[in-house]
């Protein structure tokens, strides 16, 4: 908690309740849930706050990059507490997205830069595949 009020600090950010609400909730999640599920899992503890303020809290702390915001498509942003360059992989099935581990495409960075002549920053790599559950599903029916 003290390690947040300074995050937030450094980052000139107002500790408000949602904002911490939110962003602990991402940390405690490796499941990147969306806006809405974030807001359902709050709701029995923060009654009183809206969808739309959980919306505002996630802009700003992707903004000051304390979150990481994943657009998996067809405007369905999901939301990820680590912001340490990963990728990600998607279930076409249950939509369900895990972090993929193990692999760094920094290289990649180097190879873009010579095929493009661009500084590149960051890149972002998207995997789509059916998880284990679903693939146990389709064998169980
Ligand atoms: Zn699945
Ligand atoms: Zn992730």
């Amino acid at each position: 908690m003290d390690n947040l009020a300074n995050i937030f600090r450094e980052k000139k950010l107002k500790l408000t309740p949602q904002r911490i609400a939110v962003y602990k909730y991402l940390q405690s999640t490796n499941e990147h849930p969306s806006a809405e599920t974030i807001y359902k899992a709050l709701q029995p503890e923060y009654p009183t706050m809206s969808l739309a303020t959980v919306y505002k809290a996630l802009k700003t702390l992707v903004e000051v990059n304390l979150v990481q915001e994943l657009n998996v498509g067809e405007g369905n942003f999901r939301y990820d507490g680590n912001v340490c360059p990963h990728s990600h992989i998607q279930c076409l099935n249950c939509g369900k997205v895990n972090d993929v581990e193990g692999i760094c495409f920094t290289d990649l960075n180097d190879k873009v830069k010579d095929l493009t002549d661009y500084d590149i920053i960051a890149n972002q790599i998207y995997f789509y595949g059916i998880c284990s559950s679903c693939k146990q599903d389709a064998k169980e029916n």
